[in-house]
């Protein structure tokens, strides 16, 4: 399962070690053998990790770029109306 949360300066990144600083955005996700699973270990990952691993992308909203952790086809299809 995947939450999108905002840092509040004390997270660090399970996969790159950093400290995520506030506000900055980050992904909590429960992964098994580095593949993610409904339940399983908890892992926090930077946006710059979570980019790299495929677990976020950027998307364009009203005109700006806007950084995503989950896949909404739903919002997109809203969009081109
Ligand atoms: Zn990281």
């Amino acid at each position: 399962m995947r939450r999108g949360c905002i840092s509040l300066g004390e997270i660090m990144c399970d996969v790159c070690q950093r400290i995520i600083p506030y506000p900055e955005r980050y992904l909590v996700i429960d992964e098994k053998n580095g593949v993610e699973v409904e339940k399983g270990e908890t892992v926090r990952y930077c946006t710059e990790c979570a980019i790299k691993k495929g677990y976020a992308h950027n998307k364009e909203m009203k005109g700006r770029m806007v950084l995503t952790f989950f896949t909404e086809p739903d919002i997109s299809q809203e969009q081109g109306v």
